[in-house]
């Protein structure tokens, strides 16, 4: 491409000037002409399709009809204005409103134009009115009837900057840079692909020609756009990794000792083929920084142990990190049976730890006598010095920062250990392959034979009595239950009150039963004295907040009963199902809600009750929340798109990652000349972009 057009700035196109350019700066981070032009619009008018207002009956759906205006009148104080008017086509006539904006529709709004209406409508008690609706005047369009819609600002619009003005701007930019257009990709993908070409693509996603071509056209520019985030990665980071020297583990005796004497049961085809990944991890000579991604109940840990028993056997120390006292203990009480079979030493560090027993950890980890060390961020303190950590593993990462995991790093001097990551929160495998460039993934996708499935169901506080009399036939049977209330915020009076209530009315319903009950504003020793009672079913129902989210493992305990379920995430919800099931026995998770729900939250119950596959759940998170909530994904600005949505487009994803990995592998560098485009253009891509490659 030449530079000098597409770097031109923005205020130096016709129609723009200085002051419209600092709005388009500011508000849209458009600064040059090519930035204007990857300002895709957000929708298009099908200006061949219209409703008349006579058939206007659904406040779900956004309707687009031609009309007229009337009456505009502009009532209220000077700042709280609002403008309404009413807009009329043969078959009748509806009210509009605006509360912002007034004085530039004021100006620009005029009775007796013919308008086009897009926008939801308001129905009360029969009379239909449009809040803040869109209002175009109705103009030339492209051929195909298709018109582009832009994203503007309330402050663009002051400066009469609404879309179609922007849409005028465009046609300047694209003629006067249409010519210059070359394309990034080589020929050979062009036609192997059959994409248009980078100037028709661009073209036609601003003024489409039909339907078919705009179709085209959005293929190619997020292939592009999935494409050269892969292309990046794979660069900077992929097989040419900035790779740390790692510790060889040619020794395998412990390990195979241990699977061949002590392994309490056949892995899963999934955990075995994980092991192997990690196998070959420790043979390359390579630091091993690996996200192991498992759904609840998929049997991490295990896979874990065997990974730390091959540091042992090569000479090296470990440690596993827990995100709460809780886990951590659980850690240990579930790994000293093995280890104790295996005659290893094996301690648990936390914040409860006693001086006495602190001082012992520290020396037998210095001198190299104690072999694996369990425990929670006092793992981090630089006190906890090891003789040679050859293997970090970490659960439950969402809890654990990139920091802790770089603190882990430095435990070795010589040579920095390996890293295992465990995570049960169900990423799309393409959205992690996105967002953890520089990790490895490996997933279970596999839950150990002979778990029954857990049947949900979602019922409504009426039939809380019923509940109740299931929970008791259950806990008659000898099974255990979970409770669980939201909380929102840890400290919040309110969320400890509907806990205490429901303690309460729990204790009064099963008088007969032992209760525990467990929350975050407990001590950590209080909240672990409850939870063993738990474990060891001295107690038959666990009330709690959802400091049980993560990894606590009770396998008698199938019920959960999960209280104001309306208030969780998908994520969560999952998580909390997850810790029943863990058992033989028949697991029930039963979903309370009032009986009124918002749609998505009705969404939200019936993907519950549907199903149990952590990865489908995830995606209709996805779906519902849109990528930018991902847990973990916020900060990052990963998923700063412009077209492709990555709950979408996750076959787009999937081709051009493996596009890119064939064009690296072949030319690392990417100095043939047939990629000059590519790498000219990775080298143009915007400043927000280049991060991508560097999080994790
Ligand atoms: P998570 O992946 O959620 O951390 P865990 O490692 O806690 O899961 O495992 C859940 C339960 O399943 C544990 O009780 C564990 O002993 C058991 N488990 C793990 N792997 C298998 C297997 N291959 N067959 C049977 N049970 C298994
Ligand atoms: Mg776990």
């Amino acid at each position: 491409m030449s530079n000098s057009l597409f770097d031109r700035k923005i205020e130096f196109l016709k129609g723009v000037g200085p002051e419209k350019a600092a709005v388009l700066n500011k508000d849209l981070a458009i600064f040059t002409v090519g930035d204007l032009l990857q300002h895709y619009p957000f929708r298009y008018e099908d200006r061949t399709q219209f409703q008349a207002l006579s058939q206007v009956f659904s406040a779900e759906q956004n309707y687009q009809i031609k009309g007229k205006l009337r009456g505009i009148t502009v009532s209220g104080a000077v700042r709280k204005q609002r403008m309404t008017a009413f807009f009329y086509d043969h078959t009748g006539e509806v009210e509009l409103i605006w509360f912002s904006g007034v004085n530039w529709l004021q100006k620009t709004l005029k009775s007796g134009t013919e308008y086009i209406l897009y926008g939801k409508p308001n129905i009360f008690q029969g009379r239909v009115s449009f809040p803040h609706p869109e209002l175009n005047p109705n103009l030339d369009v492209t051929a195909s009837g298709l018109a582009p819609v832009y994203q503007t600002s309330e402050k663009m619009k002051k400066k009469f900057l609404d879309s179609k003005a922007l849409s005028k701007i465009m046609k300047t930019a694209v003629d006067l840079v249409k010519e210059k257009i070359s394309d990034p990709f080589p020929d050979y993908l062009l036609n192997s692909y059959k994409f248009v070409t980078k100037r028709e693509a661009i073209e036609q996603i601003h003024f489409p020609t039909s339907q078919k071509a705009l179709d085209r056209a959005e293929a190619r520019l997020k292939f592009e756009e999935l494409f050269f985030i892969q292309l990046k990665l794979f660069k900077e980071k992929g097989f040419n990794k900035k790779s740390f020297r790692g510790a060889r583990f040619p020794y395998a005796k412990l390990l195979t000792s241990f699977y061949n004497n002590h392994l309490p049961f056949d892995l899963t085809g999934a955990q075995k083929r994980v092991v192997k990944e990690i196998r070959e991890d420790f043979l390359s000579g390579r630091q091993m920084n690996r996200l192991l991604q498992g759904d609840v109940g998929s049997g991490k840990t295990i896979v874990a142990f065997l990974t730390m028993l091959l540091a042992i056997d090569n000479g090296c120390q470990c440690c596993l990190m827990a995100p709460t006292e809780i886990l951590a203990q659980q850690h240990y009480i579930g790994l000293k049976e093995f280890a104790d079979l295996l005659g290893i030493k094996i301690a648990l560090l936390t914040g409860s730890s006693k001086t006495a027993e602190r001082r012992v950890i520290h020396q037998t980890l210095l001198n190299g006598e104690l072999p694996i060390l369990i425990g929670t961020h006092a793992l981090l303190e630089d006190k906890v010095q090891f003789k040679n950590l050859g293997l970090a593993v970490i659960d439950e990462q969402h809890r654990f920062g990139v920091a802790q995991r770089a603190k882990l790093w430095g435990k070795n001097r010589m040579i920095p250990p390996h890293v295992l990551v465990m995570t049960a929160t169900p990423i799309p495998r393409t959205l992690a392959m996105t967002v953890y460039g520089d990790l490895d993934v490996s997933i279970i996708d596999e839950l150990p034979a002979g778990r029954k499935p857990i049947k949900t169901t979602h019922q409504t506080d009426a039939n809380r009595a019923k509940v109740f009399g299931f929970i008791r036939k259950e806990i008659e049977k000898g099974r255990q239950a979970y409770v669980v209330y939201p909380l929102i915020e840890e400290s919040s009076k309110l969320d400890l009150k509907h806990l205490e209530d429901g303690y309460e009315s729990i204790s009064r319903a099963f008088p007969d039963l032992h209760i525990s009950i467990v929350h975050g504003k407990m001590k950590p020793a209080d909240k672990d004295f409850e939870m063993q009672r738990f474990v060891k079913g001295e107690t038959q129902i666990m009330v709690a907040t959802t400091v049980i989210e993560v990894g606590v493992n009770v396998p008698n305990a199938s019920i959960m009963v999960i209280e104001n379920a309306e208030r969780f995430g998908l994520a969560q919800l999952h998580q909390l199902r997850g810790r029943v099931g863990r058992g033989a026995e028949q697991s029930y998770c039963i979903l309370m809600t009032g009986k009124k729900l918002s749609k998505d939250g009705r969404i939200r119950m019936e993907t519950m009750v549907r199903t149990t596959d952590g990865f489908e759940i995830a995606n209709v998170d996805l779906q519902l929340r849109g990528p930018g909530d991902m847990s973990g994904t916020q900060q990052s600005g990963v998923l700063d798109l412009l077209l492709a949505d990555l709950a979408k487009d996750q076959d787009i994803l999937t081709e051009a990652r493996n596009v890119a990995e064939t064009i690296i592998k072949g030319d690392t560098q990417l100095e043939k000349p047939e990629h000059r485009g590519l790498a000219h253009h990775l080298q143009k891509m915007r400043k927000n972009h280049i991060n991508w490659a560097y999080i994790s």
